[in-house]
């Protein structure tokens, strides 16, 4: 297939950011196509997910779809941290969704991609980026790619188009190929080590299709059930345990020890079988852009960003950031806003919900109260290694320190981010005077759960603007 084709806005990417940014769009009468270089359905971790996400797929016109599918209802979490231990039912919030779901991935992400293609986005799957093209004169703008078969990667082809949104996941073609500016977190550097089970016990009562978020000396345990009758089980450790283990044990038995120490997984585990073909492992997956948008680009969902699974908020932000691009693009197209502050609105309101994400859980991991391992010393540790940072992660982290409040708002004026950071200082001091002892955990999610609000009301303006959904999808000055 050679020819060559101009579109509005192309979109690398069909995972759940790039799906969601497209619907949006095409649902606005923008004309989008969607590169994706996989055929779905495919293998994807990111199973547990946020109340959050069904806002957003009501808005894309997929929650039905979702809904009708039979997905596991997940009512909440089972969290042991350290000596403490709580669950946390959404229903107890003041959400407009008191439940969401645990989601085999290729299934949900083939449901939402055939929406996107139901929506009027044109959808190419098994056609790859190859590469990006920038305008001559303006090097930093993208204004077409090189697309070609993933299975036959000879023959290629031009697209143009006036607005990019890279939606690649941790590939990250934008901002790991082109902008090289992608920066790895210090204190998060974990591998995960998963695999998924058969015949396994469930949680009791009504918190069997419940995530259980577990902390262990060598780090934490997460167990998903699901709907196909198998449960995904995973342990996250430091880098370095892991590498001083795997110099003479297989990822199988690194695996098993690691759920060795929660009686809890036993327990869930003891009639159940490993049924997965081989133990699946991630590392070094939290990390971020310097910038997230620029002259003709939007970076979305892991692309731009991502953070440590404990808090489940990959999805959320995957999507929460295809909401964000969309309204910005539209709005820009329509002249309602300028393309500088459709841009500067989004770089803006993704990194502040995604720094929201890290402060809660910075919190998260400070609530846990023992120290008996390099992963929980390394998380301590890193208030004090990282003062002089200039980046944001070292100003948030000492801000969870509460003593350096001073250094927080000069950094923050000097960004511009004063407010933010005061807003979010205030509400990470409640989280921590909220410290989960018996059920209270409901209150600390419902804090985490303020990253729906962030840029979705006046009240909640992202350099003075916010989203308005209603009669079209754009954003707005106060
Ligand atoms: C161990 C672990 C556990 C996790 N658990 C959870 C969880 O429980 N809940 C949760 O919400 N999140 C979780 N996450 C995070 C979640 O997996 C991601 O945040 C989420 O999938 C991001 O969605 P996305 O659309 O940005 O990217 P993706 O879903 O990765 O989609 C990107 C797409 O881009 C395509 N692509 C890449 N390069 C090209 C190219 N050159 N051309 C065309 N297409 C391309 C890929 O094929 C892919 O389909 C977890 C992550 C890890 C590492």
């Amino acid at each position: 297939m050679v020819n060559h084709q101009h579109v509005q806005v192309l979109v690398i990417g069909g995972g759940p950011a790039g799906s969601t940014a497209a619907t949006l769009l095409a649902r606005e009468g923008i004309d989008v196509m969607l590169v994706e270089r996989d055929m779905f359905p495919r293998y994807h971790i990111g199973e547990s997910l946020l109340p959050s996400v069904l806002e957003i797929l009501e808005l894309t016109g997929a929650l039905e779809k979702v809904e009708a599918f039979g997905f596991q209802h997940k009512p909440g979490g089972h969290i042991e941290w350290g000596s403490q231990q709580w669950d946390l039912l959404f229903q107890d919030l003041p959400r407009q969704y008191g439940y969401s779901f645990q989601v085999i991935r290729s299934e949900f992400d083939k449901i939402l991609l055939d929406h996107a293609a139901s929506q009027g986005v044109k959808v190419l799957q098994g056609v790859a980026v190859q590469q990006i093209l920038f305008d001559p004169d303006q090097t930093e703008r993208p204004t077409g790619v090189t697309l070609s078969e993933a299975a036959n990667s000879q023959q290629s082809w031009d697209i143009t188009f006036d607005m990019l949104i890279d939606a690649s996941g941790r590939a990250g073609l934008m901002a790991n190929r082109y902008l090289r500016n992608r920066h790895y977190h210090e204190a998060f550097k974990n591998v995960a080590l998963w695999g998924y089970w058969m015949d396994t016990a469930r949680l009791p009562g009504d918190k069997a299709g419940a995530i259980a978020t577990i902390s262990i000396p060598e780090g934490w345990v997460w167990a998903i059930p699901l709907h196909d009758a198998t449960m995904s089980v995973g342990v996250v450790m430091h880098k370095e345990t892991f590498k001083a283990k795997r110099a003479n044990q297989s990822l199988e038995t690194i695996y098993r020890t690691g759920l060795e120490q929660s009686p809890t997984i036993c327990t869930l585990l003891a009639t159940g079988e490993l049924v997965s073909d081989e133990i699946r492992v991630e590392t070094d997956y939290s990390y971020a852009a310097t910038q997230f948008a620029g002259p003709g680009y939007f970076i979305i969902g892991d692309a731009a960003c991502f953070i440590d699974p404990l808090l489940s908020s990959g999805v959320h932000l995957a999507m929460f950031s295809g909401l964000l691009a969309a309204a910005s693009i539209a709005s820009a197209v329509r002249n309602e806003v300028s393309m500088a502050e459709a841009t500067s609105f989004f770089e803006e309101s993704y990194r502040s919900a995604y720094l929201r994400v890290l402060v809660f859980l910075t919190a998260f991991y400070n609530l846990y109260d023992g120290r008996d391992s390099i992963f929980w010393t390394a998380r301590q540790l890193s208030y004090h290694n990282e003062t002089s940072d200039t980046t944001l992660k070292s100003a948030f982290t000492r801000l969870m320190s509460g003593v350096e409040d001073l250094h927080d708002v000069q950094y923050a004026s000097q960004t511009g981010r004063h407010l933010i950071l005061e807003g979010m200082s205030k509400q990470v001091e409640d989280f921590l005077a909220e410290r989960p002892t018996n059920n209270t955990g409901g209150q600390t999610m419902g804090k985490f759960g303020g990253v729906r609000t962030m840029a979705q009301s006046p009240e909640h303006a992202v350099q003075g603007m916010y989203i308005v959904k209603e009669p079209h999808l754009c954003i707005k000055r106060v």
